[in-house]
């Protein structure tokens, strides 16, 4: 029959699509990506971010925790239990690097069918319409990259757009959509929502939820005419923008939040929310205090500082105007050796790199939370 002939070649051409993009998939993906669930095995009873990030990633696999709560309960045994059985691992319940590296997977194949299903099989460039073109306008707008519309029309905007996308990719910048491209906004869009998984624990596990907006008759909402995100307890402030990505807040929230420290060992005042101090305080008291042994010998963390950025800088993420604001604009993150750290450290491989050193034994204790997750390992910061 011509129409199942017809069928075979569309599955056929549609399976060769796929084996591309998973090719891709794993050529992109740093193993690195089995840490979004910690280092530590999950089971019944943990706690925490990472189980969010799991709960996430199974109920989006099919495998429902009924909830995302970052609290590992019988739910979320059972699922666990069901993912195993279906993948033929030892069905315990218990997430260990096996579990953790199987689901992985899962999630990585599922990025890549969202891609070639989302964005359609065809290359998507100036004149393109249709479903693909809205969808891909969508996510990229909702990743800073503003297409000025989603109306599914492949304008210069959306060119505009791509471009600035794959550069910050690191992509050839054409603003042509190609398997590369695609794949790249889908993990981009994963990464967001276990971004945002992560979120769940701390906001649950946070009552204090007195946000401090300035909203008061002092502040010239003319002159400050944006309103940033709620930051958690760090709170929410109205801002306009400057050259260069950075932006002025308004100084009313300014001087009710921020506040002026001396970071021991360093003995260099910075400037943080008031809220965040102790925890600067604190992990800088380990530094000043602390040591590693690297290849046998003992070292002073605070040798381990080259560079120190940060911390209250009122500014867009990358000093780019189009994205959202950087958490470096509460006053709540820092950077530790930039240069050559906007990457991910992988504990295995590199187990005496400073920062990861800096995060296990003064930043992880003091409770931030470490950006290499998101492949920014110079960067620690307060959520919560
Ligand atoms: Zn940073």
């Amino acid at each position: 029959m011509k129409g199942s002939v017809f069928t075979f070649t569309l599955q056929h051409k549609q399976v060769l699509f796929l084996s591309i993009f998973i090719l891709l998939v794993f050529a992109f993906l740093p193993k690195a990506e089995a840490s979004v669930y910690g280092d530590q095995t999950l089971s019944v009873g943990s706690r925490g971010a990472a189980v969010s990030v799991l709960q996430n990633d199974l109920t989006r696999q099919g495998f429902n925790t009924y909830g995302v709560d970052g609290i590992f309960d019988q739910n979320t045994h059972n699922a666990v239990e069901n993912f195993q059985r279906a993948k033929g691992i030892q069905v315990d319940g218990i997430v260990g690097s096996q579990t953790k590296s199987a689901l992985q997977e899962e999630v990585a194949k599922s990025i890549a069918l969202r891609a070639s299903l989302r964005y359609s099989d065809q290359t998507l460039s100036i004149g393109s319409r249709g479903e693909a073109v809205s969808a891909l306008q969508d996510d990229l707008t909702r990743q800073g990259f503003n297409t000025y519309g989603v109306d599914g029309i492949f304008g210069q905007n959306t060119h505009n757009a791509v471009e600035n996308f794959q550069r910050a990719k690191g992509i050839q910048a054409d603003g042509i959509v190609g398997p590369q491209t695609k794949l790249a906004l889908q993990e981009e869009v994963a990464k967001s929502n276990a971004y945002r998984a992560s979120l769940t624990y701390n906001a649950n596990t946070n009552n204090n939820t007195n946000t401090t907006v300035s909203r008061g008759s002092r502040t010239d909402i003319h002159r400050y005419p944006h309103l940033s995100k709620v930051n958690g307890e760090f709170g929410q402030f109205r801002y306009r923008s400057l050259q260069g990505g950075r932006i002025e807040i308004d100084p009313v929230w300014v001087q009710e939040n921020i506040v002026t420290i001396t970071l021991p060992g360093l003995n260099r005042q910075v400037q943080v929310h008031k809220n965040a101090a102790p925890n600067f305080i604190h992990a800088f008291t380990l530094i000043k205090k602390g040591t590693a042994n690297i290849n046998g010998r003992e070292v002073p963390l605070l040798s381990l500082i080259e560079t120190m950025d940060g911390t209250w800088v009122p500014r867009h993420v990358m000093w780019n105007p189009s994205r959202g604001l950087s958490n470096h604009s509460w006053g709540t993150a820092i950077d530790i050796n930039a240069a050559g750290n906007l990457r991910y450290v992988c504990p295995t491989n590199e187990p005496n790199h400073p920062n990861l050193i800096l995060w296990e034994k003064a930043f992880k204790p003091a409770g931030f939370s470490w950006g290499n997750r998101f492949n920014d390992a110079m960067h620690y910061e307060i959520i919560r």
